[in-house]
């Protein structure tokens, strides 16, 4: 729903959030948390909460030690959300002369927006199931059931780490193939894989699917990304029942939420499906607006590699989310929900690199190559990998999902 705090000519009196290329104008309003503290990003700076509700009280219950679990409530996250509007606007507010609420972005230590209970992968884009697929089945690449179960896997909760903590690379069983028995050493494929990650909000008891028509008010907004992965344990093990010990060593979130009220100029016609899915899954304001038009981007030793968009994505979150709760399985507030690796149809626009370096059944992977002169087929220890999201649409102000980054020790 667009309403005033979508306005391109709406101004903050925190001067840096008026910059062009600021991520974090007042349309944004992303939340994030820092030791005890419940944060909102506008321009360089952040509002602290946690100790506002201290002294006055918020349309968000339970801010003021810093946990945002409040936010699960729609109604309750909007009335914040238009009250924070008004304040970063107004110059005559209660906020404006009471700015020692605000202090550097720069100076603060974000931690995950939430403790995550459960933590779950998805594998919504086509484009990376088809080719990835082919590279396995050549002539039957995308596995029957696609196109009808949004398919995914537990992961784990306990890995998950917010951009800019360092990712140790991974040992586990790695078998080549002409060799008779796996040995355990360092992964030598590691990977990352671009996603978006989406916050669930109000959850459903057992036995109470979500209906794909109300699931709106049960996911927050999200995050970006990067499910870490290494491609050598992951071949050997991963048959029959999926993706283990190849996923959960590390996944990187970033550490603003960007809010599904603050994406409302975003959101876009979902991926046309032919036969349409069964209906639990089909709606028609999910097909009309259930898709998110964000441009994503992978930077891997200072220069972009590789660009996609997740309205290119096979499953709407809306989709995700009502299937993982189908079978009457309890989403909670705070749990993770990811896309799985967001790629185009482009070979360009892969988001991984196990895609980007693949050229066809039988041939040498082709290396990315870098500016420095070196090239890269999977990454290296000291190598650095940033995902970046913006939202921008003509009329309505850019929005920055802000940096998911982690360097391979
Ligand atoms: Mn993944």
């Amino acid at each position: 729903m667009l309403d005033h705090t979508h306005d391109e000519k709406a101004t903050s009196w925190v001067e840096s959030a008026n910059w062009p290329e600021s991520a974090f104008p007042v349309q944004h309003l992303p939340f994030g948390r820092a030791m005890g503290r419940g944060l909102v990003a506008i321009g360089d700076q952040v509002v602290d909460l946690s100790a506002i509700a201290r002294e006055k009280s918020l349309p968000v219950s339970d801010l003021s030690h810093g946990n945002l679990l409040g936010l699960a409530d729609g109604k309750a996250r909007r009335e914040l959300r238009h009250w924070l509007f008004e304040q970063l606007t107004s110059t005559n507010s209660w906020l404006a002369g009471h700015r020692h609420f605000l202090r550097p972005l720069a100076e603060v230590h974000m931690i995950l927006p939430f403790v995550v209970g459960d933590y779950t992968d998805f594998y919504a884009s086509i484009h990376h199931a088809t080719r990835v697929g082919s590279m396995f089945r050549p002539d039957n690449p995308l596995l029957p059931n696609y196109t009808w179960v949004p398919i995914g896997y537990h992961g784990r909760a306990s890995s998950l780490i917010v951009s800019g903590t360092a990712v140790p690379r991974p040992s586990g069983q790695l078998k080549a193939d002409d060799a008779p028995a796996p040995v355990f050493a360092p992964c030598k494929m590691l990977d990352y894989e671009l996603e978006l990650g989406c916050w669930v909000g109000n959850g459903n008891p057992l036995g109470e699917p979500i209906e794909l028509a109300r699931v709106r008010d049960h996911w927050i907004g999200v995050s970006l990304l990067n499910d870490w992965s290494a491609r050598d344990i992951q071949r050997w093990e991963y048959q029959p029942l999926g993706p283990f010990l190849a996923k959960s060593f590390a996944t990187s979130v970033s550490p603003w939420i960007t809010t599904q009220e603050a994406l409302a100029p975003f959101f876009c016609p979902a991926a046309a499906h032919s036969p349409p899915p069964l209906d639990y899954l089909n709606d028609p304001q999910d097909q009309r607006e259930g898709a998110l038009d964000l441009q994503l981007e992978v930077e891997l030793g200072g220069q972009t590699i590789s660009r996609s968009n997740s309205k290119d994505l096979f499953w709407t979150l809306g989709q995700m989310l009502t299937h993982h709760a189908s079978n009457g399985c309890p989403m909670r507030p705070g749990d993770l929900l990811a896309s799985g690796t967001i790629s185009g149809e482009a070979p360009e626009s892969a988001g991984c690199l196990l895609e980007l370096t693949w050229v066809g059944p039988g041939q040498p992977r082709q290396p990315v190559k870098l500016t420095d002169g070196s090239s890269r087929t999977f990454l290296q220890n000291g190598d650095e990998v940033v995902l970046r999201g913006w939202a921008r649409r003509d009329g309505f102000r850019s929005l920055g999902l802000g940096e998911c980054r982690g360097d391979i020790l």
